[in-house]
C-alpha cells in the first residue's frame, strides 16, 4: 500500500515502475558494450535510476518531503558538480569514490533499518539479520577501501605499506566482524529476543571491525593493480546494494545491485586477465620496490638518443606502416586531437596508420578508446593487444605518446616487478620506436623502461599534444 504522496495508487504500479526501471538498467548495460551507443546507454541507465528514486521516495512515507527534497537537491548539485569539473584523467578516482559511497550507504541503510526494528522491540527475523550483516561487513569494506584506493590514484599518497603478520591482521578483523555479524543472527535463538540496547553494538562492532579490515585490505596493494581493486570494489558494492535490498525487501535494488556486481566481476576477471594475474596474486601478494630516480638516472646514463620533430617528419615518409601506442600521457596532455591529425595526415599520404591499445593503458578501463573516439579516430583503427601485437615485426615506425609500463619490456623479461607477467604491446620488435614523453620519469608502477635504451628507440622529449602538434606542422610543411 502506498502511504506517501501516492497514497490511493493502485499496488501494482510500484512492482511496475521497479520492473520498467530494471529493464532500463539492463538496456543501459547493453548499450554500454560498444562506444557508438554507450552515451545512451549511460542516459538510458540514469533514467532508470530516477524513475527507481523517485517512485521509492513518492510511495514510502520516508521521511518528511522538505528533507527528501534538500537532499536529493544537494545529491544532484554535488553530482552536477563533479561531471562536470572532474577531469577525464580523474574520471578513475572519481569511480572508486561512487563505489565508496554506494558502500557506505548500503551499510548505514542496513544499520538504520536494524535499528528501526529494535526501537520497535522487535527482533530481526534471521533471514533480516543475515542480509544487514553482509551489507555490514561488504559496505564498510568498500567505503574504507575504495576511499584508499581513490587516495591512491589521486597522488594524495602511493606508497605500499606492508608490514609483519600483515595477513594475520586482516584474519583477526575478519573474524572479529563475522563473529559480530553471527552474535547479530544468532541472538533470538540464544538469548531470546533481546531489546535494542543487546542488539545495535553488534552490528556497529561489525561495521567498525569492517571498516579497518577495508583500510587494511587496499593499503599493501601497489599502484599498477589499483584497476583490478577498483574494479572489485565496484562489484563490492553492486553486492551490499543487493543484499541491503533484501534487508528491505525492494526487488529494484536487489536487480541493480546483483547488475553492478556481476558486472564489476566480469570486470574484474578481465582485468586481470589483461595484466596476466590471478585475484588472490593481487588482493595478497605484494611486489618488488620501486627504483628511485637516482637509480634510474644510472639505468640511462649514456643509453639514450633524443630526436626531433623534423627528423620523426623524414622518418614517417618513408614509412609504409606506422602504429600509435597512446598512454596516460595523452590523456594528460589532451594530445588525442593532435594525435588523430597526424593519423588523418599520414593516410593520405597513402601510410597504413592503426593505434595500438593496451586495456590498461591510461588509468581506467577504456580510457584510450573514449579519448580517441572524442577525437573521431575510427572503431575499426583501434587495435587489441591481441590484434596488433603480431603486427610490429612488419610495421616500420611505432610512436608512443604518453605510454610508459605498457611498452615496458621488462614486464615479459623480468621477475618481481610492479608489472612482471603483465602482456604488453611488443613494440620493440618494430623497425623504428620513437618515445615521446617530457623526461625519463618512470610509469605509474615506478620502474625503469629498457625500451628507451633500445638502438632502434628514438627520444622525442615534450609534451605530448605539443610534440603531436609540432610533427603535424612539420608533415603539413612537407607534403
Ligand atoms: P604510465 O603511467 O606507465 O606512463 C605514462 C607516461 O606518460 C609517464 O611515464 C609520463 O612520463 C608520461 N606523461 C605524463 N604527462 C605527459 C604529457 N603531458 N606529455 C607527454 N607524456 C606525459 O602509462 P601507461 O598508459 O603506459 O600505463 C598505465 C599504467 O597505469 C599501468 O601501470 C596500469 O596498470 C596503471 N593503471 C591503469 C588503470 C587502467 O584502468 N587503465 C588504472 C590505474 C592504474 P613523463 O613524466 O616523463 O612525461
Amino acid at each position: 500500500m502506498a502511504e506517501g504522496v501516492l497514497a490511493g495508487a493502485p499496488d501494482w504500479l510500484l512492482p511496475l515502475a521497479y520492473l520498467v526501471a530494471s529493464v532500463l538498467f539492463i538496456q543501459g548495460l547493453r548499450d554500454m558494450t560498444h562506444p557508438r551507443t554507450a552515451t545512451r546507454g549511460n542516459a538510458t541507465s540514469a533514467a532508470g535510476m530516477f524513475l527507481a528514486v523517485a517512485v521509492t521516495v513518492l510511495w514510502f512515507e520516508i521521511l518528511s518531503p522538505v528533507v527528501l527534497a534538500a537532499a536529493l537537491l544537494l545529491g544532484a548539485a554535488i553530482g552536477t558538480w563533479l561531471a562536470v569539473t572532474v577531469e577525464t584523467t580523474e574520471m578513475p578516482q572519481l569511480v572508486g569514490l561512487f563505489n565508496g559511497f554506494g558502500g557506505g550507504a548500503s551499510a548505514l541503510v542496513a544499520g538504520a533499518e536494524l535499528t528501526e526494528i529494535f526501537d520497535r522491540d522487535a527482533a530481526a527475523t534471521p533471514d533480516v539479520a543475515v542480509a544487514a550483516a553482509i551489507a555490514g561487513i561488504i559496505g564498510s569494506v568498500t567505503f574504507w577501501g575504495s576511499l584508499v584506493a581513490a587516495g591512491k590514484l589521486h597522488g594524495v599518497f602511493r606508497r605500499t605499506i606492508r608490514y609483519r603478520g600483515e595477513h594475520l591482521v586482516k584474519v583477526v578483523l575478519l573474524a572479529v566482524a563475522l563473529t559480530a555479524g553471527a552474535f547479530l543472527v544468532l541472538q533470538p535463538g540464544v538469548f531470546g529476543e533481546t531489546p535494542l540496547a543487546a542488539w545495535a553494538p553488534s552490528y556497529w562492532v561489525l561495521v567498525a571491525a569492517a571498516s579497518v579490515l577495508g583500510v587494511a585490505l587496499v593499503v599493501p596493494i601497489g599502484g599498477a593493480d589499483m584497476p583490478v581493486v577498483i574494479a572489485l570494489l565496484n562489484s563490492y558494492s553492486g553486492l551490499a546494494a543487493a543484499t541491503t535490498g533484501f534487508v528491505l525487501d525492494n526487488t529494484v535494488l536487489i536487480i541493480a545491485g546483483t547488475l553492478v556486481g556481476a558486472a564489476g566481476m566480469i570486470l574484474t576477471v578481465i582485468m586481470c586477465e589483461s595484466m596476466n594475474r590471478s585475484l588472490p596474486n593481487v588482493l595478497f601478494g605484494g611486489w618488488g620496490e620501486e627504483a628511485t630516480d637516482d637509480e634510474m638516472d644510472d639505468i640511462y646514463e649514456g643509453e639514450i638518443q633524443s630526436t626531433s620533430p623534423e627528423e620523426v617528419e623524414m622518418l614517417l615518409d618513408t614509412a609504409q606502416r606506422v602504429v600509435i601506442v597512446p598512454g596516460y600521457g595523452m590523456a594528460v596532455a589532451q594530445a588525442q586531437h593532435a594525435v588523430a591529425e597526424l593519423a588523418e595526415l599520414l593516410e593520405e599520404n597513402g601510410v597504413d596508420v592503426e593505434f595500438g591499445i593496451h586495456p590498461v593503458a591510461g588509468r581506467m578501463p577504456g580510457h584510450m578508446n573514449v579519448l580517441l573516439a572524442e577525437a573521431d579516430v575510427p572503431y575499426d583503427k583501434m587495435r587489441e593487444l591481441e590484434e596488433v601485437n603480431p603486427t610490429f615485426s612488419e610495421t616500420d615506425v611505432v610512436i608512443v605518446t604518453g605510454a610508459n609500463d605498457v611498452v615496458n619490456p621488462k614486464a615479459k623479461e623480468a621477475e618481481g616487478t610492479p608489472i612482471s607477467g603483465m602482456p604488453i604491446l611488443n613494440v620493440d620488435e618494430a623497425r623504428t620506436v620513437i618515445v615521446n614523453k617530457r623526461s625519463l620519469s618512470p610509469g605509474f608502477s615506478g620502474i625503469p623502461n629498457p625500451l628507451f635504451t633500445l638502438d632502434k628507440t628514438s627520444m622525442l622529449f615534450g609534451d605530448a599534444k605539443q610534440s603531436m602538434q609540432d610533427l603535424v606542422n612539420e608533415y603539413k610543411e612537407n607534403h
